[in-house]
């Protein structure tokens, strides 16, 4: 049985992380976050303050070696540990959202998290969902997504997402957050989140959970023909 690399990319809010979950689960690959881990690195970041007025960049660079972040399943769910501690519900949180996209942009920073990114994926059978994957990560990755969604759409998905998990934000400054992260990440020095040539665009504005999974499983049928792949 065949085993691809999926690499889903995108903007900030997209739902490719559950578009991810489910592909990965319909098909019993590994799903990876790599969201989680830059979000992981900012917490780390923000915990050994180097971001105190502005990012202190040299500080960060002489803590990384003892950044340590893994996944581990925490009763059937997919958690961000940060050496023993589960990180996942903290590194959801606004303070973590506003940093992330400046953590993101250092070289270092990026060359640790994909080196890690690539070990877990070395066996293909995985699905990563990030903004480089199918540039960087994965660039031989068999298929490659670029989701997005418009503006207004993201963000009234986000704040629901938020409020779901008691986490109070107004819709405003959710939508000025992944306004900024996009605009960051897009033009960024490195690893910008692109299109890349051999992506398959799905604007999932019109579309619900269960319509994208069914058009991205399509995509992976037209791969391997799901007599070989399940
Ligand atoms: O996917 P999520 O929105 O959780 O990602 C948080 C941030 O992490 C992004 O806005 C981006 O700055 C950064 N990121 C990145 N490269 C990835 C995944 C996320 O730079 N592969």
């Amino acid at each position: 049985m065949k085993k691809i690399t999926i690499a889903i990319d995108g903007h900030s809010a997209c739902g490719k992380s559950t578009l991810a979950k489910g592909l990965a689960s319909k098909l019993n690959y590994v799903f990876i976050d790599s969201g989680a881990m830059y979000r992981g690195a900012s917490l780390f970041a923000l915990r050994n303050g180097c971001l105190n007025q502005d990012l202190d960049k040299t500080l960060l660079l002489s803590l990384l070696d003892q950044l340590n972040l893994s996944f581990k399943n925490v009763s059937g769910t997919n958690c961000l540990f940060l050496g023993a501690e589960n990180i996942e519900d903290e590194i959801r949180q606004p303070h973590v959202a506003a940093v992330v996209s400046k953590v993101a942009t250092i070289k270092e920073v990026r060359v640790k998290l994909v080196a890690q990114q690539q070990e877990m994926g070395a066996n293909g059978g995985i699905v990563m969902d990030g903004r480089d994957i199918g540039s960087v990560v994965f660039p031989n990755a068999e298929l490659k997504l670029f989701v997005t969604a418009s503006t207004a759409i993201r963000s009234e998905r986000r704040f629901l997402e938020l409020q779901g998990k008691g986490i109070k934000q107004d819709i405003e400054e959710v939508e000025k957050n992944l306004i900024e992260r996009d605009h960051i990440d897009s033009t960024r020095e490195e690893s910008p989140l692109i299109q890349v040539e051999d992506a398959i665009v799905l604007d999932n504005s019109e579309l619900s959970k269960e319509e994208q999974l069914e058009w991205a499983l399509n995509k992976v049928f037209d791969i391997i023909p799901p007599s070989s792949s399940i």
